[in-house]
This record gives C-alpha cells, structure tokens and sequence, in this order.
C-alpha cells in the first residue's frame, strides 16, 4: 500500500503551525524514516497519517484513496510507539492477540496469525511471559509481533527502538529491517537519530523548522545535502561549516585561510563551506604553512578527531592518524582533500566542488599545478 501526502499541515492552535506543506510520496513495500530534531513534528506527522489527530489543511491518500477524514480503523494502519503500549497483566500471546480479539477474529485465525508473528519475533519460549518479566529488547518484540499479526500492510514506528540500551538498538535495527523485507511491510518509520535513519531506510524524509529540507535515499542526503542543516545533522563527526568570500574569478578563501578552486565563477557574496572532518587532511608535521591550532585531541579507534582553531580563529574539526602525536597547542597545516558544499549565506547548497587537494601553502599550490 503506497501512501501520498499532500500539502500536510498541522497547527493545533490557530495560525501557529507546527508542519506546513509536507508532500512525499511513499512506495509500497519501502522503509520511509522521518528525521529531524526533537520538537520538529514528526510525531505530530505520524498521528495524522493514523488519523490519531486531526489533519488541519491538506490531502492523505492511503493505496490512492482519499484518507484525510477517515476513522483511524479504516486506515489498515498499524502503529508501533516508543512506550511499547504493553498491558502489563497480559502474557506475551495475549498481548499480541489484544487487538484480534478486539476486532473479533475468530479464534482459529487469531491463534494462527498470532503464533506466526511470535514465531517471526523468536519470542516463543518466552510467550506466556508478563511484560515485566522480559528485557527491553523482548518487550519491543513484542510490540513488533502485535503490529505484524495485525495484517496490516502499513507499519507506523515512532521511535521504537529508543527506550533500548545501545547494543540492543544497533542489533534491533538490523532485525526489524530483515523483518520488513521479509514480510514485504511499508514502514513509516520516525526517529530523532541520523544514524538509525540512514542504515535503515530505503528513503529519509528531515524535517527542521516547521517543513521538509530534503528527501532522498541516504546517498543522496549525505553526498548531495540540500542546505547547511542537511549538512551538519547527518554524519559523525559532523561537517565543518566556514565563512567564505570570493576572492578571485573562480576561488573562495575559507575562514581567510583555505583556499578553494572552483569549477565556475560565483557573484561576489559572502557563503558557507561546508567539509567533512574526514575531507581534510595534514600536511606531516613541519611541513607547509602552519594554519591550525589544536585545541583537543579525541580517540575515535581507528582515527583520531582534532579539534582545531584555524589562523582566523574560527573551529575546525578533523580526522587524522592515530599513530601520529598531536597534542593541543601544535601547529598544522590542513588543506581540503574531498568534496566541499557551497552554500549561499541562507544556507541554500549551490554547487558541490569534487574532491581533489587543495591547499593554503603556496608551495603545495604550485607543485600541484
Ligand atoms: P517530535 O515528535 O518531532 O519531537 P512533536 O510532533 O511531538 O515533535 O511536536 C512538534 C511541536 O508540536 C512541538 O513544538 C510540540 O510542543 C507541539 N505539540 C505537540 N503536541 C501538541 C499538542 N497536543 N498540543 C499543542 N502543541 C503540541
Ligand atoms: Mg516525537
């Protein structure tokens, strides 16, 4: 069941608009993850797509019918919430046979569906458990199993996995995804944490400031972001973000220090650069200008994060080599060696230049040339 969004928007008191103009269309069969920070509305989003709250102005459209009006039962949605919404006095079966019953399955069917979905969920050793005698993880199966015995085609998720400790979580995902697959389930899945997002979704939708800044598949939202907000929510660590101004026909000076070709020549105007940590690297130390400062070090494992000031005073983040021994005061000279976004002063993506090194010391400059 494929859904279509509409123009969405929702204020629950009058003109104070907490989504506006919300439009995605979401395929049958994919993981949909809605993204964004806390506050951003994407729960309030999830509700009215289940019709658990009204919808203020715009269209849904469930399986290409009209649904904007339509009584959360006629939906053929399931929704799955971070609370896991157990009834604490119930077995596991019952729990997962609750819904069932209340629709008034005959017994047969009910016992058949509910036994598959324990089954799914490898809970079956543990189905005349109490809620309270389970783990985190097992009681989110269970809300899983309950939502998958349900036999509806479209699963809403709001943050299920967040209540979990972070191992639990890292495996949780990994299972719920197979899951999905498997059982062929359109999921609409919302979540405050970019990482969870982009290893599971087929498509991300962020939502920030009331509206959508970009859809597209993970790719996309971490190779093309759309603005300075895409940008720095999605990748750890996150990407460094610096004042530029026009300084020749095709060449921006970063932070009037790092120097920048690019593929075609801009208005005069003040933008924002954005690079990953990891598209930044160091000349050996001794060699070229020295443009950096460290501030702190960070072990990452197989890397290392400086924190670094460079020579105008604005912070800089990089990954380096865990082998080398920076410590804080050391001078460095760091030049661009990966993609770097251009944005306007509004945050707005205009071009992304392709990697390829480039460097403040004019040395390096010209033994590239
Ligand atoms: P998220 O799930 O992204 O954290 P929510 O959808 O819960 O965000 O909330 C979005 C905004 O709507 C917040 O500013 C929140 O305070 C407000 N909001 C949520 N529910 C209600 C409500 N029932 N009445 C009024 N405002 C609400
Ligand atoms: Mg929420």
């Amino acid at each position: 069941m494929s859904i279509e969004l509409n123009a969405l928007g929702k204020a629950y008191t009058a003109d104070n608009w907490v989504l506006q103009n919300v439009t995605a269309h979401i395929e049958s069969g994919e993981f949909f993850a809605i993204v964004g920070p806390s506050g951003c509305g994407k729960s309030t989003l999830l509700r009215m797509i289940a019709g658990l709250i009204p919808i203020s102005t715009g269209e849904l459209q469930i399986d290409g019918k009209v649904a904007t009006d339509l009584p959360p039962k006629d939906r053929q949605l399931t929704m799955v919430f971070q609370s896991y919404a157990l009834f604490p006095f119930l077995s596991v079966t019952d729990n997962v046979a609750f819904g069932l019953k209340a629709r008034k399955f005959p017994a047969k069917e009910i016992e058949e569906r509910v036994t598959k979905a324990i089954k799914l969920v490898n809970l079956e050793e543990f189905k005349d458990r109490r809620p309270r005698d389970l783990s985190g993880g097992q009681r989110q199966r269970v809300a899983l199993a309950r939502a998958i015995a349900s036999d509806a085609k479209v699963c809403l998720m709001d943050e299920p996995l967040s209540n979990l400790d972070a191992q639990l979580r890292i495996k949780m995902r990994t299972e719920l995804r197979n899951l999905q697959q498997e059982l062929g389930l359109t999921v609409i899945y919302v979540t405050h944490d970019q990482v969870e997002a982009m290893t599971m979704a087929d498509h991300i939708m962020v939502l920030h400031d009331h509206k959508i800044q970009q859809i597209g598949t993970p790719l996309d939202i971490y190779n093309r972001p759309a603005n300075t907000f895409v940008a720095s929510f999605f990748g750890t660590p996150r990407m460094n973000l610096l004042p530029a101004r026009v300084t020749a026909d095709r060449e921006l000076t970063l932070a009037d220090t790092l120097k920048l070709a690019l593929p075609k020549p801009l208005p005069v105007a003040d933008y924002i650069v954005g690079i990953r940590p990891t598209s930044l690297y160091l000349l050996p130390q001794g060699e070229g200008e020295p443009n950096a400062q460290v501030k702190t070090v960070e072990y990452l494992g197989a890397q290392i994060l400086l924190e670094a000031e460079l020579s105008d005073g604005t912070p800089i983040e990089l990954t380096a080599d865990p082998d080398e021994n920076y410590q804080a005061g050391d001078w460095l000279s760091v030049g661009i060696d990966g993609n770097a976004y251009v944005f306007d002063h509004t945050g707005e993506v205009q071009f992304m230049v392709e990697g390829g090194r480039q460097h403040a010391s004019r040395s390096h400059a010209s033994a590239q040339a």
